[in-house]
């Protein structure tokens, strides 16, 4: 494990100890004391002897030898001398408690560069500054300030936030949850997330990977790793706080679209990470990936002791998209024999509300072994004659005896089950305070064991004229113009196997009427400017023009409307374009968000796409299962498949203009953001046309 002398070193030294409870490098010490750490602890001040029976040393040479991890508590002024002691030591391992760092300003992120310096100069890892500390409760470390060394247990965690961790340990202390490693990483100024991450991932006592995020320092690599590790152990995050990207500034649809979190939720959807909205939350799931076998399928078994619980727990089942599990002849048979008459023996399998902890041992043993039943939500309210606190027993000791299937307990109530809750948890058995809770954690397992066992990855890649591509994208940066205009937006778009509507540009009436023959009617004229973008907007579109008297009168139309609503815009002339009939509107688009690149985006098109907001993201490259689920994801689908016996369109075909674009804007990481609005989509077998595009380039996108 990479951070192994963070969280197992023989020696720790405490720089910066002290007498006064209460005082940081007091508490950390006793901490350490408390937490029962059977390495060497060596307190270093200059003006103490002794603290808490722990010998002082003048400075970190005088020890003698060198401690294998360093806590640093002293004030920010002196941390970066005693980083470059440690250095000169061969201290490897070192937590910067203090604060007064990067979060202060600039004066504090000088300090915090020079002690990342310094760091990389000695080969030492840092974790902090500005950090919590870090327990490692396999080692009974607790080289923290948050709190009492909690068990031992499944979960690794990390913080951002050093306060919340400190929450974190109170909770699960009173819970008894239990941890394999906390990480309070501070300001990141070396160690970062991925560090943290990467080295729970290699440690075998962690079964789940937990943690609460502000920020995501390097965006590709940390897609590219928790894409890996989610594969083998699930990840659980909160991420608060949205990116400054998003949209500022935008040209496109794409870009106003695309909202601070779109990029992270983009992410987390790619990597298999498993998004919390409450630290509530986030402990219902990390607790059944840590301590319950993973579910086979979506079929659940419900045993209850009363009927509505077990009703609220099938509306949950159905509303969570998971199955009613349907107990085999012989279970039920089973059942039959020994369960009073009354009993359903259905699923919710109700075993009526005088039912003792034996009735539930033999229902439970019973439907675990149906072959029909992948997991089971054991419902018990505390009823005249229910003994909870046995029935917990008899649950835990099935548990134990076949642990090939999630059992979860439901428990409603507060005082007269607080003991047997009490007791589920020490025996790590996943319980929830509400069959919804219950039911949403199944979802989440069976969702991660799909993920789990997903087909490889495969980008499809088109034949395409790249080189066509590169000469009007270079001939735009060299003449350091940012829009790439409707026209050559579609020659980049037809280089990549995009049809487009036929058209040309006319500068007089007659000239545009002429066009319109040639085209054929009905056809469209659209404003010609390169300083207007939504062309509609300012009465730039008119279509369905029938004769060469209606395009004459659309062009005279226009060139004197609109020079007087936007005076400054240089026209052009107007664009005569061919009429699309009988297609559905769709918008594909593209934001290349600063940390983590392209994001794709699909949606429902035309000129309401703001307004309707019915938009789905994904990070390319894209597989065209990802193309596809984009499309699943908006309720626009519904309409595209066809709604009261019409036609649906060709699906594939918009699947694979979302795949084409994709294509363009990983070969070209110089397009910046760009749509197709509308892309007119039509039955399967017609090709959709992109009827309008937008782009813009940049040197040097990511
Ligand atoms: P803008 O987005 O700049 O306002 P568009 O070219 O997208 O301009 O045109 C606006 C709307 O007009 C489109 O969303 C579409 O509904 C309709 N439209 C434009 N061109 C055509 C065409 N060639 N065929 C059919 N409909 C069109
Ligand atoms: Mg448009």
């Amino acid at each position: 494990m990479s951070l192994e002398k963070f969280f197992e070193p023989k020696s720790v030294a405490i720089i910066g100890t002290s007498r006064q409870p209460g005082k940081v490098g007091h508490e950390i010490l006793k901490n350490i004391i408390d937490g029962g750490y059977k390495g060497k602890i060596f307190g270093v001040n200059p003006k103490t002897e002794e603290v808490e029976g722990i010998k002082c040393y003048k400075s970190l040479t005088e020890i003698g030898e060198v401690p294998d991890l360093a806590v640093i508590v002293i004030p920010a002024k002196f941390v970066i001398s005693t980083l470059e002691e440690c250095g000169k030591l061969g201290t490897k391992a070192v937590i910067v408690i203090t604060a007064g760092f990067k979060e202060i300003g600039k004066a504090g992120a000088e300090l915090e560069k020079e002690l990342a310096k310094i760091a990389r100069r000695y080969g030492i890892r840092v974790i902090g500054p500005n950090c919590l500390g870090i327990v490692a409760p396999g080692s009974k470390l607790n080289a923290s300030f948050g709190g009492d060394l909690p068990d031992s247990g499944g979960i690794g965690y990390i913080s951002q936030s050093g306060a919340l961790l400190a929450s974190i340990l109170d909770m699960a202390n009173t819970n008894h949850i239990g941890f394999s490693k906390l990480v309070s990483i501070g300001n990141k100024a070396d160690v970062d997330e991925l560090d943290v991450i990467e080295s729970l991932d290699e440690d075998p006592e962690t079964k789940v990977i937990a943690g609460y995020l502000e920020s995501i320092g390097n965006g590709d690599a940390f897609v590219r790793a928790a894409e890996r590790i989610t594969h083998h152990k699930p990840i659980v995050l909160i991420k608060a706080g949205g990116t400054a990207a998003g949209a500022k500034a935008a040209s496109s649809h794409t870009g106003s679209l695309a909202g601070g979190e779109t990029a992270y939720e983009a992410v987390f959807a790619r990597s298999g990470i498993i998004r919390c909205n409450s630290i509530k939350q986030q402990f219902d799931y990390a607790q059944a990936f840590a301590c319950s076998p993973m579910p086979n399928g979506a079929r659940v078994a419900v045993i209850t002791n009363a009927g509505g619980p077990g009703i609220m727990t099938a509306d949950a089942i159905e509303r969570q998209g998971l199955t009613f599990a349907k107990p085999s002849k012989e279970t039920i048979a089973k059942l039959a024999e020994q369960l009073p008459a009354a009993a359903n023996l259905y699923n919710p399998i109700d075993i009526l509300g005088d039912a003792l902890a034996d009735r539930y041992e033999f229902a439970i043993d019973t439907v675990l072994d149906d072959e029909n039943v992948d997991a089971i939500v054991v419902l018990l309210t505390p009823q005249a004659m229910t003994q909870s606190l046995e029935t917990a027993e008899a649950l835990i000791k099935i548990a134990k005896k076949k642990n090939s299937k999630p059992i979860f307990a439901c428990f409603l109530g507060a005082a007269k089950v607080s003991d047997a809750l009490k007791l589920l948890r020490v025996n790590n058995i996943p319980q929830y305070d509400s069959p919804e809770n219950a039911v949403d954690t199944l979802r989440v397992m069976n969702n991660y064991v799909r993920w789990k066992n997903r087909p490889k990855r495969v980008v499809k890649l088109f034949g395409v004229n790249r080189r066509k591509v590169e000469t009007i994208i270079e001939k735009h940066l060299r003449q350091g113009i940012r829009e790439v205009g409707e026209m050559e937006a579609k020659e980049i778009l037809e280089a990549y196997g995009f049809k487009t509507p036929k058209g040309s540009i006319a500068t007089t009436a007659d000239q545009a009427a002429n066009i319109a023959e040639t085209l054929g009617y009905p056809v469209v004229l659209k404003i010609w400017s390169p300083d207007i973008i939504h062309k509609s907007d300012v009465g730039g579109v008119k279509v369905g023009l029938k004769s060469a008297a209606e395009v004459k009168d659309a062009f005279d139309l226009m060139m004197y409307r609109i020079p007087k609503k936007i005076p400054n815009a240089h026209i052009l002339g107007v664009l005569v374009q061919e009429m699309c009939k009988g297609g559905k509107e769709v918008i594909l688009g593209m934001n290349r968000d600063p940390q983590f690149g392209p994001l794709m985006m699909f949606g429902m098109g035309g000129t309401m796409v703001e307004v309707l907001k019915d938009v789905s993201f994904y990070l390319a490259p894209l597989t065209t299962d990802e193309a596809r689920q984009m499309l699943k994801n908006t309720r626009t689908y519904r309409m595209l498949e066809g709604v009261r016996g019409e036609e649906g369109v060709d699906i594939d075909a918009i699947a694979e203009g979302l795949q084409r674009l994709s294509q363009l804007v990983t070969e070209f990481p110089q397009i910046k953001e760009m749509d197709i609005n509308p892309y007119v989509v039509g039955r399967a077998g017609i090709t959709p046309i992109a009827v309008d595009a937008r782009m813009s380039v940049e040197e040097g996108s990511k």
